[in-house]
C-alpha cells in the first residue's frame, strides 16, 4: 500500500485519513513542512539510521514554534505528541538538523560522524529530566527544568536521575511510526531502516534525550537493530514519587534527590551552552568548518554535495 507521497519532489508519510486501519495506534497525523530548517539530499542508500530525541519542552506546537524562529539552527523529522498525534516537518528524503556533532560506529562498522546526514531525527514531546523538591518526605513532588510542577505518578528514577515518564499513547504512536519508516523507505528513499539510537549516545555528555524513561528493551522488541548497538537500559522505577519506600531508604532517597536538585541546577546552564552549541554546529556552512576539523576522514566531496548541518 502506497504510505507515502511526493510534493515538488520530496517524500512524505501519507495525511492520517490516508493511512490503513492498522494504523490508527497514530491518532493524528499532520505535515507542516519547514523548508527554511530543512536540508540537502540525503546520500545514497541512506538514511538507514533513527536518532530519537526528547524535545524538552510541554507540547509539539511549541517545539515546532521554536524550530521556525530565525535564530534556531535546528529541525527534526517528526514530533511525537504526548496524546500519539504525529507530525512531520522534514521530507523523509531530506536533511534535518537534529544531531549536531555526534558520532556513531554504525551496523556497516564504519564510523560515522555528525548524524544528521544519515538519520531521520524522531523529537518525542517530554520535558527531560525533572527535579526532586522535598524528597522522602509526604511533600515531595517534581519540577520540570522551567519549574512546572510535574505528577508524581509519572516521574520515574533511571541512571541516578528523575525523569518524566513517556504516556502509553505516545510510544505506541511512536512505534507505529517506525514500523511505518521501516516498511517505507525503501521505496522512498532506497534506503532501509537499520537501527535506532538515542541523542545520547551518538553525543554521550553533551546530550541527555531520550533519557532514563525512555523504554529501549520495549523498542528494541519492537524494532530489533541489526547490531546491537543499544546498551542493556537500567529499567525505570514508576511512580516513585507517590511511594519513596519503593526505592530504597530515605537517606537514599535525600541524596538522590539532592543530586536532582544539583543536577537540575547544572542543567539550566547545560541548556544554554546547548543552544549555543546547535547554533554553531548545526546551522548551514558553520557545521563544514567543524566536520573538516574533527573528521578529516570525510571526503570535501561529500561536503560539497551535501553542506547542511
Ligand atoms: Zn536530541
Amino acid at each position: 500500500m502506497l504510505r507515502t507521497i511526493k510534493i515538488q519532489g520530496d517524500t512524505w508519510l501519507q495525511r492520517d485519513f490516508e493511512l490503513s486501519p492498522d494504523n490508527a495506534t497514530i491518532p493524528l497525523f499532520t505535515r507542516h513542512p519547514i523548508p527554511s530548517k530543512t536540508g540537502g539530499q540525503f546520500g545514497a542508500m541512506l538514511p538507514d539510521t533513527v536518532v530519537l530525541h526528547y524535545t524538552g519542552g510541554a507540547t509539539a506546537e511549541g517545539a515546532i514554534a521554536h524550530w521556525k524562529l530565525p535564530a534556531t539552527k535546528a529541525s527534526a523529522h517528526f514530533v511525537v505528541d504526548v496524546d500519539g498525534s504525529v507530525t512531520q516537518c522534514v521530507p523523509l528524503n531530506r536533511i534535518a538538523w537534529h544531531a549536531g556533532e555526534s558520532q556513531w560506529r554504525s551496523w556497516t562498522g564504519e564510523m560515522r560522524y555528525r548524524l544528521n546526514h544519515y538519520s531521520i531525527g524522531i523529537e518525542l514531546v517530554n520535558p527531560g529530566a525533572l527535579t526532586c523538591i522535598r524528597a522522602a518526605s509526604p511533600d515531595t513532588h517534581f519540577l520540570t527544568w522551567w519549574g512546572k510542577r510535574w505528577p508524581n505518578e509519572e516521574a520515574c528514577l533511571a541512571k541516578g536521575d528523575w525523569w518524566a515518564t513517556y504516556p502509553v499513547a505516545q510510544l505506541t504512536a511512536l512505534y507505529a511510526l517506525v514500523d511505518i519508516l521501516g516498511r517505507v523507505m525503501p521505496d522512498a528513499a532506497g534506503a532501509k531502516i537499520r537501527e535506532i539510537v538515542g541523542h545520547d549516545q551518538i553525543a554521550p555528555g553533551r546530550k541527555s534525550d531520550p533519557g532514563g524513561a525512555f523504554p529501549w528493551n520495549e523498542m528494541r522488541k519492537h524494532f530489533p537493530t541489526e547490531q546491537d548497538n543499544l546498551e542493556a537500559s537500567e529499567k525505570p522505577v514508576q511512580g516513585t514519587g507517590a511511594s519513596p519506600a519503593s526505592t530504597g531508604p530515605r537517606w537514599l532517597q535525600a541524596a538522590l534527590c539532592a543530586l536532582s536538585r544539583l543536577l537540575a541546577w547544572l542543567r539550566r546552564g547545560r541548556r544554554a551552552q546547548e543552544s549555543r552549541q546547535d547554533a554553531q554546529t548545526e546551522a548551514p556552512g558553520r557545521g563544514i568548518g567543524i566536520w573538516n576539523r574533527k573528521t578529516p576522514r570525510i571526503g570535501s566531496q561529500e561536503l560539497r554535495k551535501d553542506p547542511d548541518g
